[in-house]
């Protein structure tokens, strides 16, 4: 079962069911980090933390990974960041509490209806958000463009009349 819900760069440990919920423990494949402020490599670990992240679900159970976050230190003397937490792969966004394919998912139908709405639908396929989350996920996609205006018409119509 682990195998479906692969994450590249992730090391994922055996599933159990909590409460309902999937619970998946994951760790980076990584044996050092790159810093985010240099670029250079380290291998000196100074602490890390579990981060909890919504995946796509399985049946109807909820699946959280929960990833093991490592923060090391940085070994350049030049470098004004002395500790840094290390990136997880690339289908998790930094600071984000879902994987990309939960947000895009979710990004799906929460751009064609309203927040309480998309909340509401999202916790029946077992995705809960809440309606401010929904919110974000929405605010957070590209604004389209739609070219140059070229040409801009305003209707007046008769308020209050008949
Ligand atoms: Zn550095």
């Amino acid at each position: 079962m682990v195998a479906l819900f692969s994450l590249s760069g992730i090391s994922l440990g055996i599933a159990k069911i909590i409460d309902g919920n999937i619970s998946i423990p994951a760790y980076s494949k990584q044996k050092f980090a790159t810093c985010t402020c240099c670029n250079k490599k380290s291998k000196r670990i100074h602490s890390s933390y579990i981060r909890v992240l919504r995946d796509l679900p399985a049946s109807t159970h909820c699946v959280s990974v929960n990833l093991t976050v490592r923060k090391f230190f940085c070994k350049n003397p030049k470098c004004e960041r002395k500790i840094f937490t290390e990136q997880p792969g690339p289908e998790i966004k930094a600071y984000s509490r879902m994987t990309n394919r939960t947000r895009e998912t979710l990004q799906k139908f929460l751009i064609e209806v309203s927040a309480r709405k998309g909340s509401y639908i999202a916790n029946l396929i077992s995705l809960p958000v809440s309606p401010s989350t929904a919110l974000r996920i929405v605010d957070s996609l590209p604004i389209p463009s739609r070219g140059k205006v070229t040409v801009l018409a305003l209707m007046i119509g008769h308020i209050g009349k008949g």
